[in-house]
């Protein structure tokens, strides 16, 4: 039998450089894990009650009426972390859970599900960076669901061709290794960020200093700087074709208070370090923009290597 001809799409080389940093709860999808907390009651008793991740974006500073139960955050987020022995991250379970939810059509996707999902169908580089606990190799699961669940077969051939057409391109590859070998490679070329698991807090503690160790909540920021260092490391690594292309990096989030954070900390610092990138902000805090808010943060400039 004649081996299966595989497609490649050569003209990714011509592509402009655009990645993606992707915050998951409702950016991508809506989630059903919840957070534990105790309500105040109109005759001042707390009551359990477990709210949901977008309803806690909103209420998260109102402490007169919300707090922890027993005034543990560890217990209030007990659901966003992974746990030794467990069949499967309950992380895993709510992905698949809110996926069936879009693809029956039962839910609306989070506003950058679409993004995601072109992302991915494009083969180009991206980020996950959550404020969750749970491990990276966790969240790259999650990735593969979204990609086995959400791309049609059409698709998953598009994406297959275009990673074949990089790893033409820009690793010289002539010969391509088996699909599942090839989205491997891809996969682990992207970053994955629980900015409160353990294993992440240590990294971060290791490579900051004692200044930023006293800002934990930047965090999510720091993140974001390992993966422009990152997808720039990757392209100083290949000999090909960078010419003076533009560099965009896209950050989305539905969290106000993140986005002014993260927008705040590339005006300070990544666009001092490098001012050849283009970074553009997409704020999905609003429900009644289809595709968030945008704001280009810096502008582009030429870049060599
Ligand atoms: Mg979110």
């Amino acid at each position: 039998m004649k081996a299966k001809y595989k497609k490649i799409n050569r003209r990714v080389a011509d592509r402009d450089f655009k990645y993606y940093i992707f915050d998951w709860d409702d950016n991508i999808l809506h989630m059903p894990t919840k957070i534990y907390l105790e309500k105040k009651t109109q005759n001042g008793q707390w009551v359990e009650q477990t709210v949901s991740t977008a309803l806690f974006s909103l209420i998260r500073n109102d402490t007169k009426n919300y707090r922890p139960p027993q005034g543990s955050w560890d217990l209030a987020f007990r659901d966003f972390q992974d746990y030794k022995n467990e069949k499967e991250s309950g992380f895993l379970k709510d992905t698949r859970a809110a996926l069936t939810r879009v693809l029956s059509g039962a839910e609306k996707p989070g506003p950058s599900f679409m993004s995601l999902k072109e992302t991915l169908v494009e083969g180009r580089l991206f980020a996950i960076v959550t404020a969750r606990g749970h491990e990276s190799a966790t969240i790259r699961q999650a990735v593969q669901m979204f990609i086995d669940m959400a791309l049609t077969p059409a698709e998953n051939e598009t994406m297959l061709a275009n990673l074949r057409g990089y790893r033409a391109a820009f690793d010289n590859l002539s010969e391509f290794g088996s699909d599942v070998d090839e989205l491997e490679y891809y996969l682990s070329l992207n970053r994955y960020h629980a900015v409160t698991n353990p294993r992440f807090k240590k990294w971060l503690n290791s490579v900051v200093g004692d200044e930023e160790k006293e800002r934990q909540e930047q965090s999510k920021q720091f993140a974001i700087r390992d993966f422009v260092e990152h997808i720039i490391r990757l392209m100083s690594l290949s000999d090909k074709g960078l010419g003076h292309r533009s560099i965009s990096v896209g950050f989305s989030d539905d969290d106000a208070a993140n986005v002014r954070a993260v927008e705040e900390y590339i005006r300070r610092e990544l666009s001092r370090h490098f001012p050849s990138v283009k970074f553009v902000i997409y704020d999905t805090s609003d429900k009644a923009l289809p595709n968030g808010r945008k704001v280009v943060v810096s502008g582009q400039l030429g870049f060599d290597f």
